[in-house]
């Protein structure tokens, strides 16, 4: 079915029916993405102030057959949030739909509109005393609707989970223009079937979140950070298994450094103080999050001498101060801005059982030799099994030169990955970059009822056109 463009019978439809300061100048950044890959041609660009202007928008839209794009932060890595392509859209920006609305701390609940700034929701959580664990270097520009629509991982899903698992209720404003008020604070609903996690993770290919219940936490008494150089990726899934044989679920983040990457940072980023004189090959960022008279320093000086005790540990700093802490986590969060700096031939967001993973590693690196000198840089979330795996050019030659090679190398890498029971998108969705690779991975009666629901709550194809599923007919 085709759409048409947000033209301007179409802004001044708008105009008609809503306050004049909905629609906004449109800067270039809303047409761009954080790795460039995309760039957006032309788009309308309105920024709501309630539920009830979204809805008008989008029955606007639907009644006129224009596309609308959700856009909360643009920090999407899979370019979800800029249409390349085809007649001009409506984005639809959350950016001032920005109220926490409600706190309760005594259930451990709040409930925020869905353009409040990740940063921002985690804030209010810690002035009421309680955690919102919800942890990504994006967080000071990603807004919680994103971060919802993508089902963000980030640091602290070992933990808590994804954000799938801190979410109780949504508002949203489905394609027909109509809202679905569930923003309720039940963690028990048996109701039939669940809108809201249909509509987490979709991309906004099903509708605008325009509000959530979130799940908060209690604030771990003691935090624990440190860096433990280990033998091998294989070392750094052992010490996960035995820290937690230790702490149980008191084990908050584990995340696998490389050394090309930290090499890289110091490159690109020298003043981001590193923990090592010289760069192990292996190294994993821990954290820990502990009860109420319990010392994180002898948890962790216990947890790295298990570790030597069995010779996966091979060095290790522990955090004595909250700076050093940040120091740390610092050089984990800068690792995408020094990749970005280097510029990669590609990036991938992949997952795989824990009991996988070494062995994957050995076997991509193997696969990627065999295709030419390049340099790898594999970190990630080794304790939810989510590995960023990224190829860059060889040394000192630009990536432009490989550009013919990337769509192989990812080919190749994706392929193993399904081969060995994994993901070929962990965190990031699938957006525009991976809508051929669902549909060459995806189990087909997955897909097909995927596109069952599409079609159901969405018949005309308004909602994110061409991101996740290739538009119908
Ligand atoms: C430096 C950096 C680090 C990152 N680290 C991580 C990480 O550790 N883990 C991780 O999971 N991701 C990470 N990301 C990716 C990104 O931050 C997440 O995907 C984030 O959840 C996107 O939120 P956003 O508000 O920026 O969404 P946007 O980029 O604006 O949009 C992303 C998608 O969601 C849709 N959408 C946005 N808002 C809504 C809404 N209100 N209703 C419906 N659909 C909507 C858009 O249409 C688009 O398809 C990182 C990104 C950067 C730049």
């Amino acid at each position: 079915m085709s759409l048409n463009p947000a033209d301007s019978s179409f802004e001044d439809l708008i105009r008609s029916h809503l306050p004049a300061e909905v629609l906004r100048p449109l800067a270039p950044r809303y047409l761009e993405e954080p790795r460039g890959q995309w760039q957006g041609h032309t788009a309308l660009l309105a920024a709501p102030r309630s539920v009830d202007e979204v809805a008008t928008l989008v029955r606007l839209a639907s009644e006129a057959r224009v596309a609308v794009i959700p856009y909360g932060g643009g920090t999407g890595l899979v370019g979800g949030q800029v249409m390349p392509a085809g007649p001009a859209p409506l984005l639809v920006s959350l950016e001032r739909m920005t109220q926490v609305r409600a706190v309760y701390p005594e259930e451990n609940v709040l409930i925020c509109e869905a353009g409040t700034v990740l940063a921002d929701v985690q804030a209010a959580a810690r002035a009421a005393g309680r955690l919102f664990p919800l942890s990504l270097a994006a967080e000071g520009t990603a807004r919680i609707g994103g971060n919802l629509a993508t089902n963000a991982g980030g640091t602290g899903v070992l933990r808590y989970g994804n954000t799938r698992d801190l979410c109780l209720g949504l508002e949203a404003v489905l394609p027909s223009g109509e809202t679905w008020h569930g923003l309720k604070r039940l963690r028990k609903d048996n109701t039939g079937y669940d809108l809201r996690h249909l509509l987490i993770g979709s991309e906004g290919t099903l509708g605008v979140i325009t509000a959530a219940a979130l799940k908060l936490s209690p604030q771990p008494a003691q935090i624990g950070t440190a860096i433990f150089a280990v033998s091998s990726p294989q070392a750094a899934v052992s010490l996960l298994s035995l820290a937690r044989d230790q702490l149980g679920e008191m084990v908050s983040a584990f995340e696998l450094l490389n050394g090309q990457g930290l090499a890289f940072l110091q490159q690109t980023l020298p003043d981001i103080r590193q923990p090592f004189e010289k760069a192990p090959q292996w190294s994993v960022l821990i954290e820990v999050g502990l009860a109420k008279g319990m010392s994180p320093q002898e948890a962790l000086e216990q947890m790295f001498q298990a570790g030597h005790d069995v010779g996966i540990v091979t060095d290790g700093v522990i955090a004595q101060s909250g700076q050093q802490a940040d120091d740390f986590w610092s050089v984990r969060e800068h690792i995408p801005e020094a990749n970005k700096r280097v510029g990669a031939l590609c990036s991938h967001d992949m997952s795989l059982p824990l009991g996988e993973l070494a062995r994957f590693i050995d076997r991509a690196d193997a696969l990627i030799r065999k295709m030419g000198d390049f340099r790898v840089n594999c970190f990630g979330h080794v304790g939810d099994g989510n590995l960023h795996y990224n190829v860059f050019p060889p040394e000192g030659q630009n990536r432009e030169a490989f550009k013919h090679l990337r769509g192989d190398v990812m080919r190749r890498l994706h392929d193993l990955v399904d081969e060995m029971g994994g993901s070929v998108s962990a965190e990031h969705g699938v957006g525009r970059l991976k809508v051929d690779d669902l549909e060459r991975y995806a189990d087909p009666t997955k897909l097909s009822a995927m596109r069952a629901i599409k079609a159901a709550l969405d018949p005309k194809g308004i909602m994110n056109p061409g991101a996740v599923l290739k538009p119908a007919g």
